[in-house]
This record gives C-alpha cells, sequence and structure tokens, in this order.
C-alpha cells in the first residue's frame, strides 16, 4: 500500500545528490499524484478556453470542466454548489470574508475573536478589518503545551464578539482545534465563525453539515492539487447579502456608466478570468483522497505521526513543543538546543530531508511560546516511518556539525 501512493508522487521519485528525497513539507504545499498532473494537462490539451464566455463548443466544455469541478468539490464539503467559491488560496478566502462580511457588519465596540494559533493570513486581514472599522481584535491563548482551556473559550467568546476567526489545525504544532466547543460558545452569543481549513482538509474530513461554522477556507496545493486555487465555502445567505470583494469581469448582472448590479452567487465573488486548470486539477486531487478514503487517510497517517514524535522524542538535545495528547493532523515543532532552526534545516537539506525552519507565518504563536524560530516536519499520506527514520537519522549529525562534543 505505501509503495502504491509514494509510487504516484513523481517528485518523490527524484534523488538529490544521490539520495532519496524526504520530504516533510507537506503543511507548506504537498506534492501532486500523477493522476492530478494528468488532469491538468489534459483540461489545457482538450478543453483549454476562457470558462463563461465562448459559446463554441470548446468554450463550452471549459465552462464544464470549471464547473464540474465546483461540483465535486461541493460534493468534498457536502455543500451546495451555490455555497462554493473559487479563490487563488486561503489567503484570499480569508481576506474576501474580512473585507465584505467584516467591513460591511462590524461597528465601534464589537469583537472579532482569533486565537493565538492563528497563521498570519487568518489574522491580517482581522487587524485591518478591525483597524477600519474600530472593532477589537481579541485572542484565545492556549496553555504552553498548545491546548486551548474550556474556560478560555466560554470567558473570551462573549456577547460584543460578532466574529471568531480560527483555524482547524495550527499550522506549527499541528494540533487540532475545539471546533465543536468554540462555535457552540460562538452561536450561544450570536457570533459567526470564521473556519480556516488550510492544514485540516488534506487530513480531516470536512462536512459543512457537521463543522457547524458559517464560513469555511482552504488552499488546494495543500491537498495534492495545483497552485493558485483555493475554495471559500459560506453559507448562502450570508454570501448573498455581502457584497463583491473584487469586481470587474463574469461577476456581474448589468453595467451601466456610474453603477453595476451582481451575478448571482457563485459568479459574485469570482471577478476576473477563472483557475480553470487548478479547479479541475482540485477536482482530482479530491477523487483521488476519495480513492484511497479519508478513514485510510488518516490512519496511515497517525502511525507516521505517534512513531515521528515517539521516535524525536528521544533525539537528544531536541525539544519539541506542543503536546501529544489530543487530535492531531500533520505536523511536528521542534528544536535542537544550541542550533538555530535555519542550521538545522540546512544540515538536514544534506541528507535530502526536507523540514521547514522559521516563524511558519505565525509569530504571535512563536512569541506566545517564548521562541523566535523553529523547525517543523509535517506529513502527507505518502510519508512513512522510514522518512521520520531518516529525519532522525539526519538529526542526530546536526550538534556534531556544529561543534558540539554530543
Ligand atoms: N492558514 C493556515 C493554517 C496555513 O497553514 C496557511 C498556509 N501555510 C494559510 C492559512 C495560507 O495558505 P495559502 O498560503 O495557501 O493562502
Amino acid at each position: 500500500m505505501t509503495d502504491e501512493i509514494v509510487k504516484q508522487f513523481p517528485l518523490l521519485q527524484r534523488q538529490q545528490d544521490g539520495k532519496r528525497l524526504v520530504y516533510l513539507d507537506s503543511a507548506a504545499t504537498t506534492q501532486r499524484p500523477q493522476t492530478v498532473l494528468d488532469a491538468v494537462r489534459d483540461f489545457y490539451e482538450q478543453n483549454n478556453a476562457n470558462p463563461h464566455r465562448g459559446v463554441y463548443a470548446l468554450g463550452e466544455r471549459a465552462t464544464a470542466a470549471y464547473e464540474d469541478a465546483r461540483t465535486e468539490v461541493a460534493s468534498f464539503l457536502n455543500a451546495p454548489r451555490e455555497e462554493v467559491i473559487f479563490t487563488r488560496n486561503a489567503t484570499e478566502t480569508l481576506n474576501l470574508i474580512a473585507y465584505s462580511w467584516g467591513l460591511q457588519n462590524l461597528k465601534a465596540g464589537d469583537k472579532v475573536a482569533v486565537t493565538i494559533l492563528e497563521h498570519h493570513s487568518n489574522l491580517i486581514p482581522w487587524q485591518q478589518v478591525c483597524r477600519a472599522t474600530g472593532a477589537q481584535l481579541i485572542f484565545l491563548y492556549t496553555g504552553p503545551d498548545g491546548l486551548l482551556s474550556d474556560r478560555e473559550i466560554e470567558q473570551k467568546i462573549t456577547k460584543e464578539v460578532k466574529l471568531v476567526a480560527f483555524t482547524h489545525v495550527s499550522n506549527v504544532l499541528g494540533m487540532v482545534t475545539p471546533v465543536e466547543k468554540i462555535t457552540a460558545r460562538a452561536h450561544e452569543v450570536g457570533a459567526l465563525c470564521v473556519l480556516d481549513c488550510a492544514q485540516s482538509a488534506p487530513h480531516l474530513r470536512l462536512d459543512v453539515a457537521k463543522l457547524g461554522v458559517d464560513f469555511l477556507a482552504f488552499s488546494g496545493h495543500k491537498l495534492y492539487a495545483p497552485l493558485g486555487i483555493g475554495v471559500l465555502w459560506g453559507r448562502k445567505e450570508l454570501l448573498e447579502a455581502m457584497p463583491p470583494f473584487l469586481t470587474g469581469g463574469d461577476m456581474i448582472e448589468s453595467v451601466r456608466e456610474q453603477d453595476a448590479t451582481w451575478a448571482p452567487l457563485p459568479e459574485k465573488f469570482e471577478a476576473g478570468t477563472q483557475n480553470a486548470g487548478g479547479a479541475v486539477g482540485l477536482a482530482a486531487a479530491i477523487r483521488w483522497m476519495q480513492g484511497i478514503g479519508f478513514d485510510t487517510i488518516a490512519r496511515r497517517e497517525q502511525v507516521v505521526y505517534r512513531y515521528a514524535w515517539q521516535a524525536l522524542s528521544h533525539v537528544p538535545h531536541v525539544k519539541l513543543y506542543g503536546t501529544p495528547s489530543g487530535e492531531h493532523a500533520g505536523a511536528i515543532a521542534f528544536n535542537v538546543e544550541g542550533a538555530h532552526p535555519h542550521d538545522v534545516a540546512s544540515i538536514l537539506d544534506a541528507d535530502a530531508v526536507c523540514v521547514r525552519a522559521g516563524h511558519h507565518c505565525a509569530q504571535p504563536l512563536l512569541h506566545h511560546l517564548g521562541m523566535t524560530a523553529c523547525c517543523r516536519a509535517s506529513f502527507a499520506v505518502y510519508n512513512t516511518c522510514a522518512d521520520v527514520d531518516a529525519l532522525v537519522e539526519s538529526l542526530q549529525k546536526v550538534r556534531k556539525w556544529l561543534g558540539y562534543g554530543a
């Protein structure tokens, strides 16, 4: 089974300086299986035209390919088609929600709540919109273990809070947030919930009927799809009441010299030429994941995650962040005592082991945890315990390379 999956990824067959490539940076972006690469290529070879424009047969095929991809995403999320909007990535989706919903609905005296775990993409748009509207941005803090307590949720989400924007899975710690508790509390006080699924979409089943949130965002490239395609899902009545975020071609109903009216959902939020090739690739990636099965994906990833936590916690001078208790998906953050994370990542790279080092676009979280940078090993369905072994073996060399005795 393992080899069957790994074999489908052309890039994972490559070697780096004669060494097997060990890719442990899937939280940044995953690799793509052949079937996704083929689907994108097939679109450009067989069906490429500007979607929603041409009335000729080729144009209609392009439109059909794009709209079929929307149907695939809708079924992936268990949502109606018109609630699925294609964007460039999770960042654009979160900006769309912040500017379109936020500027219209927030005012002085209101609060927007985020968690300290947020990626900058689910933080800076809210900073900007709060600044523009006079609303206050507040934080739900984790303990040093990265866990959000019930008390924090109860105490911070009060009736002044109009919206809670939070990540489903921390891109640094890989820990799953308590979605049910947060949404229950938010709805109790009449607040809306935005769920950043950039890190959960590749690992967890996303069913909007069950998640109970009001908006959701993810990027295709973190779940085996091409770069440049992302998704916004939102409840229809909210999306209908929101003004467009970007304006221009294809999002209008009619245009006069001084004003315009908007197309119905989903086109209202899809100004300009759409990334149909990306959408087709995303649909292919979803079909590929469904072919393996979400339960199988989760089971395989849990085995590798648990093995990695155990193995890394036994490497001398390695400090792990977060806690293995609770639900996890895909990432482990660590530092090597006495070594800058960039040096660690460069030394691992000499063994063709790819990990990310830095602030991971989560500077407030790192500050909260008392550090400025760390390394992150992150996993996808193609990773195996052998990849973890390679990481551990390479990590054991780091301090020696840097001149420490042991
Ligand atoms: N949120 C989280 C939790 C992420 O990990 C990322 C990407 N690292 C993003 C948002 C933004 O994704 P993108 O760069 O694809 O827009």
